[in-house]
């Protein structure tokens, strides 16, 4: 079954948002899988968002993940990857439509609170970053 990769930022762990966006995956019909609550490492930031490593936010972006729980989570169902964007909404809250969690929940681009894989490939990379094969259920 195809899964993805979630992760609630630290500004929506901060602003304690968790149940809000968790229940919204859980309502849709997705099953968790996996879910721990890291600081990631910066090290660990920036292998996660290493496709972004030219982007001149980068290092910033790289420090903001870093700076605090970070809720990391696997989601399992049909289109998940591809719908889990969408329920996410567009990567700057300027633009993301009402409905969405960023357009409901965020308001600038470098402080969007969540984030998703954005296709299969990325999916299963970051699932293995991020988590042991033991700790999916
Ligand atoms: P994510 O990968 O976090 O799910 P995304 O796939 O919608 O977001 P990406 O293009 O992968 O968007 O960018 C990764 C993250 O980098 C964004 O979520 C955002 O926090 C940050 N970011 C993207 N563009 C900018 C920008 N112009 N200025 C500051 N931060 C940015
Ligand atoms: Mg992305």
């Amino acid at each position: 079954m195809e899964r993805t990769f979630i992760a609630i930022k630290p500004d929506g762990v901060q602003r304690g948002l968790i149940s809000e966006i968790v229940s919204r995956f859980e309502r849709k019909g997705y099953k968790l899988v996996a879910i721990k609550l890291i600081v990631p490492s910066k090290e660990f930031a920036q292998k996660h968002y290493h496709d972004l490593k030219e982007r001149p936010f980068f290092d910033g972006l790289c420090d903001f993940l870093s700076s605090g729980p970070v809720l990391a989570m696997v989601w399992e169902g049909e289109g998940v990857i591809k719908y889990g964007r969408k329920l996410i909404g567009a990567t700057d809250p300027q633009k993301s439509e009402p409905g969405t969690i960023r357009g409901d929940l965020a308001v600038v681009v470098g402080r969007n609170i969540i984030h998703g894989s954005d296709g299969p490939e990325t999916a299963e990379d970051e699932i293995a970053l991020w988590f042991e094969p033991k700790e999916l259920v």
